[in-house]
């Protein structure tokens, strides 16, 4: 049986290590061809790419800041010429800076903006210039991009809620090439930015259905499902998988 992303060409943002390695794994599981990028992380991204060679997959790891103008552009055009195109572009680099907003300095908020929003504002931009028709553009926004329940996430839940309007805008303006614009809003997930052992995760997991964190690979199977041929008719969307958080 044919695998439902073969001939695909992928590229996730932030792919070393967290959401975005199990995104660029599994995307690759289903035959696609990944890039990843990463700002820090060479070792954990050769890991990745070494992962998803030895299970017969193709993938490459380009360094590329998401906040450095031309940096992710420059990335993209190195998967098109060694893969050939892009069909989907997985926005996943993202990062919080947990703090009460009176105290949060303009250099953190600055960060959180630059990486969260600008971030994907350019390598969407940039994926854009190459997308092949019937493409996918994914983001990873949050749960809390759309409600909010606890305090010390002010600034990264608006720059969620901008992945939000982003998604839906965007929408209505390349659907005339079939392409999707959708936006994965995950609830507590256990990474590197919020374990599920830390301090933080206490309420966060209290406030779930399900009372537990969720797991990479939950948020890769949407993300999968998403950037395959199932999904065409679903676009300006934001898909929430939080555990219940929100519920
Ligand atoms: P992690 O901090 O565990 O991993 C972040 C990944 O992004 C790493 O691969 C890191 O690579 C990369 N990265 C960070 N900054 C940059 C940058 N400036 N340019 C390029 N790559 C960068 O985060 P998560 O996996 O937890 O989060 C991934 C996404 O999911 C984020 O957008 C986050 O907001 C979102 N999310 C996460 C939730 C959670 O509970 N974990 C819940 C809701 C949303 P390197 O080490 O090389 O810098």
């Amino acid at each position: 049986m044919s695998k439902k992303l073969e001939g695909k060409i992928a590229f996730v943002t932030g792919g070393s290590r967290g959401i975005g390695a199990a995104i660029a794994k599994r995307l690759a599981a289903e035959g696609a061809k990944v890039a990843i990028t990463y700002a820090k992380g060479a070792d954990a991204a050769a890991s990745v790419v070494k992962t998803i060679q030895d299970a017969g997959g193709k993938a490459i790891a380009i360094a590329a800041d998401s906040t450095t103008p031309g940096a992710v552009e420059a990335a993209i055009k190195k998967t098109v010429a060694t893969f050939g195109g892009l069909d989907v572009l997985v926005n996943n680099s993202g990062t919080a800076i947990p703090k009460k907003f009176e105290e949060t300095t303009l250099e953190e908020l600055d960060r959180v903006i630059d990486i969260n929003i600008r971030g994907t504002f350019m390598s969407t931009q940039a994926a854009l210039k190459h997308m092949n028709n019937g493409g996918r553009i994914i983001s990873i926004g949050s749960c809390v991009g759309e409600r909010m329940m606890t305090p010390g996430l002010v600034s990264y839940a608006a720059t969620k809620g901008a992945i939000k309007m982003f998604t839906q805008g965007l929408a209505r303006e390349v659907g005339d090439r079939s392409i999707t614009v959708n936006n994965i809003q995950p609830g507590p997930i256990d990474t590197d930015l919020n374990p599920a052992a830390g301090e933080w995760a206490v309420p966060q997991k209290a406030l779930t259905a399900l009372n537990r964190y969720g797991s990479v690979d939950d948020i890769a199977a949407l993300v999968a499902f998403v950037a395959g041929p199932e999904s065409s008719y679903i676009t300006g969307a934001s898909l929430t998988i939080d555990g219940g958080t929100n519920a």
